[in-house]
Order: C-alpha cells, then structure tokens, then sequence
C-alpha cells in the first residue's frame, strides 16, 4: 500500500507492552519519518506475564523495555501513556476501557486509531478492541483493527469471526476489509524495537535473528511480525473513507 495517506497523529493503543510493536511497528515508525506525531497508549503494565516473579518488577522491567522500543521508532516517551489496567483481566474492566479511550483520544485528538482487534483470540487483546469500538467507533478518528495472536493461530481467529458472523454483541463482527502498509525501509527499526523485548522474547528467538530472551514469544510467533508489511482492518466510516479516498494496496507480502 502507498503510504502518502499515512495520517499526521496516530494513536496506537496495545493491551501490553510489546503490542503496539508486534503489531503497529512499521506504520508508527513510517509516520514518525514523515513528520507525523505518533502516541501509545498501553493498557496494562504486563505484570502478570511470568509465574512466581514479583509483579511490581515485572512491570519495571516492562516500562523500562517499552521505553527503549518505542524511542528506536522514533516515537517520543511523553507520547506513551500506561493506562494502569490490570494484566489478563481486561474483559473485567471493559466499560472502564471505555472512558479512558475516549479520554485519551480527547487528549490526542489522532486521525487514526489503531487497536488490538476485537476478533483476536488473546481475551485481553479482544476487549480492547471493543472498547475502543464503543469509544471511538461513531466518531472522527478513523478506526483501524491490528491483530496479533490470530497471525499466529488463524484456527481460533476463522471460528471466533463465525461466532459472531452475524454482528453479536461481542463486537467482534467483521471489518470492512484488510488494507496492508509496506514499508521495507522500517524493518530493520522493528527489528531493533523488538529487540528490546527481552522479557518477552523466547529461547528460540534467535532463529529469526532476535537475541534469545527469557519469554514465551517463540521464532514461529515472531516471524509472522518480521515482514516488510503490516495488514490493518478498517472498522468505521471514516476509516474506510481514508481508504476510498486513494491508496492503493499490495497485498503480495503478507
Ligand atoms: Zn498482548
């Protein structure tokens, strides 16, 4: 896809820290290289994501990671806001998410929003998108769906979106269609803020050429996230209308 539409505020919003790299990489650094203003907002501090660890440290350790990937892309660290929420307990608090998207993108006032689908098998990552669809979905940003674990497990993904074919009360209905960013020149800054993840990165993450990390994020995992491209899902109006309104797609790498 052309990048010249690429909007001048975009506000990412990840469920944990490491999403809005995994997922959004490339289209935060493409727009922080053509002058845009990028921000990040991270519901939860990760804290939950190893066993016996203390959870205040792990959540040091995941700011402090966050802080460095985000800087590699070029994204400034007053522009990246911790929501506090807790970690594998967003479905818990979703109408809580509700209001602090809507506070956020008040704050940012972005033309485009990106977030965590709301088919994503990941609960976490699925009640963060539809939060943000009740926050922001009637309104002027456009409204763009990343997703992450369904890269990986597209089994859980094809049955969640037969589920709920039919538009249900989940959110999780179908967006208007795929459109993918290419960007070959921001790979190697992905890879770099991916690197930072060390928490996060597995054993095995060495065979796609990240440092071998104490996480779960596998080679297989990532290598879905490795690409010169990232593919977002349009899901209202006004998304779709930035769409319409000129760039082209390629969709040959994905
Ligand atoms: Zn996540």
């Amino acid at each position: 896809m052309s990048l010249g539409n690429l909007p001048d505020r975009l506000l990412v919003i990840a469920p944990h820290p490491d999403d809005e790299t995994i997922g959004c990489g490339l289209i935060a650094y493409e727009t922080v290289k053509r002058g845009g203003s990028v921000w990040v907002a991270i519901a939860t501090n990760g804290e939950d994501s190893r066993s016996g660890s203390r959870q205040e440290f792990i959540a040091e350790v995941r700011h402090a990671e966050t802080s460095m990937a985000t800087a590699v892309l070029g994204i400034k660290s007053k522009n990246v806001r911790w929501l506090n929420l807790p970690n594998t307990n967003l479905t818990a608090h979703e109408d809580q998410l509700v209001l602090l998207v809507e506070e956020i993108v008040e704050l940012c006032k972005p033309n485009v929003v990106l977030v965590t689908a709301s088919s994503d098998p990941h609960p976490d990552h699925a009640a963060l998108g539809r939060a943000a669809r009740r926050a922001v979905f009637a309104t002027d940003p456009a409204l763009f769906e990343y997703m992450v674990w369904g890269w990986y497990d597209p089994l859980s993904w094809l049955r969640i979106l037969i589920r709920t074919r039919d538009g249900s009360a989940s959110g999780a209905e179908r967006p208007f269609g795929a459109v993918q960013f290419r960007s070959p020149e921001g790979l190697e800054c992905k890879r770099r803020a991916l690197s930072c993840y060390h928490s996060q990165l597995g054993p095995t993450a060495v065979k796609v050429g990240l440092p071998a990390g104490t996480g779960m994020l596998s080679h297989r995992f990532l290598s879905h996230f490795l690409k010169t491209s990232e593919v977002v899902f349009p899901v209202n109006t006004v998304a779709r209308e930035l769409i319409e309104s000129g760039v082209t797609s390629d969709a040959s790498d994905r």
